[in-house]
């Protein structure tokens, strides 16, 4: 096979085409992987559209084009460079699309998320140099990246379900910032959508007692609390400008009074910077927020309240290789049930219908994928 299908964006704002190119060669510590599923987001529909690329002056987020997206790929080892000696043809991997420099103070100290360069691969990021040397997303049949990037699959994670690593992985790694666990009690602001789904799902793998969720949606909350009645409660929440706000009283209720010991907002675009407020003053004294959320408006936070009750907030952004190597070891063991994901897969020529009919879905429960080996 020395040619490929690739989606390929020639110019923002028009839909992708499908081109026929040649397969790339993997570098010495590289590996070349057949994708067999690629998770679609939501965002995508806007990246493509360009929304991010007009909010820097000079367009540096943003991939030289023709470019190829895809943030999720999944699939099968089919090369490896001559520098790879722990991977083979033939294993079933995710690819952890977060790309780093490699050599500046941040990655050689083992925080390649904190490199200047950070760059998703088949999305947008910091760094043009990284986006020439991995130019392929997901949404092609093969695709490089660095042999550190790979989470290998336990043989019961469908490609499909792993496509959704990049949600999963973004909620795992915020909730381990504030030390969601056995004894605690979590809110999860926004859990009926992609992140907050997951965030319960992990959550429940990782032993939290209690699960407390916001939504607007009764349906959906009712669907995420069937996960496990005895664990999770959920609340549907009105527009956030309404008066009395039953949130606050509700998740001090349910914690004797206290408040919540953690707190994980997954709003979607668009979310009021009230609703991210309401459910921080859900916490107890000490205890601690994340943010993985889309809130954009700026917080009326009073940092006296800040100290005096000694609440901790943070900002998380997607996950290292390593947590992903966790997931799919909990996913393996049966500790982590994704089996609630609804998979709707499309062929690789359907891609633009996808991105445009993506507001149709159940929630967080739908789970977008587009399998590259069907054209
Ligand atoms: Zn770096």
């Amino acid at each position: 096979m020395t040619t490929m299908i690739a989606a390929r964006l020639h110019a923002y704002g028009m839909p992708m085409t499908l081109d026929r190119i040649d397969v790339p060669e993997p570098r010495p510590t590289d590996v070349l992987v057949e994708v067999k599923a690629c998770g679609v987001v939501p965002n995508l529909a806007r990246v493509v559209s360009n929304f991010f690329g007009k909010l820097t002056p000079d367009n540096k987020m943003m991939p030289p084009l023709p470019a190829i997206f895809g943030l999720d790929p999944a699939g099968v080892v089919a090369k490896v460079g001559e520098q790879v000696w722990s991977v083979r043809p033939g294993e079933r991997v995710y690819v952890n699309p977060a790309r780093s420099c490699g050599s500046c103070r941040m990655c050689r100290s083992g925080q390649a998320q904190d490199c200047p360069s950070w760059t998703l691969q088949g999305y947008f990021g910091r760094s043009q140099e990284v986006m020439r040397a991995y130019p392929y997303g997901g949404l092609a049949q093969f695709i490089t990246a660095p042999a550190t990037a790979l989470v290998k699959l336990p043989d019961t994670m469908s490609f499909e379900t792993a496509a959704r690593l990049g949600y999963l992985g973004t909620a795992y790694a915020a909730m381990k910032k504030i030390g969601v666990g056995p004894g605690q009690a979590l809110l999860i602001n926004g859990i009926s959508g992609q992140l907050g789904l997951n965030a319960a799902q992990l959550a429940l793998a990782m032993g939290t007692t209690k699960i407390l969720g916001t939504g607007r949606n009764a349906g959906l909350l009712d669907r995420v609390r069937a996960l496990a009645p005895g664990r999770i409660d959920v609340l549907a929440v009105a527009d956030a400008a309404s008066q009395p706000d039953p949130l606050v009283a509700w998740a001090k209720a349910a914690t004797d009074g206290h408040g919540v010991d953690g707190m994980i907002d997954c709003l979607p675009p668009g979310a009021p910077a009230s609703a991210m407020m309401r459910a921080l003053y859900c916490l107890r004294r000490g205890g601690r927020a994340v943010n993985v959320g889309a809130v954009m408006e700026t917080l009326p936070l009073n940092a006296f309240w800040l100290m005096t009750n000694r609440i901790g907030l943070a900002g998380s952004v997607w996950f290292t290789t390593g947590e992903g190597e966790e997931m799919a070891a909990m996913a393996g063991a049966g500790t982590l049930d994704l089996s609630a994901l609804e998979h709707r897969v499309s062929p690789l020529s359907k891609v633009n219908e996808v991105l445009a009919g993506m507001d149709d879905r159940n929630g967080g429960f739908t789970n977008f994928v587009i399998d590259p080996t069907r054209v």
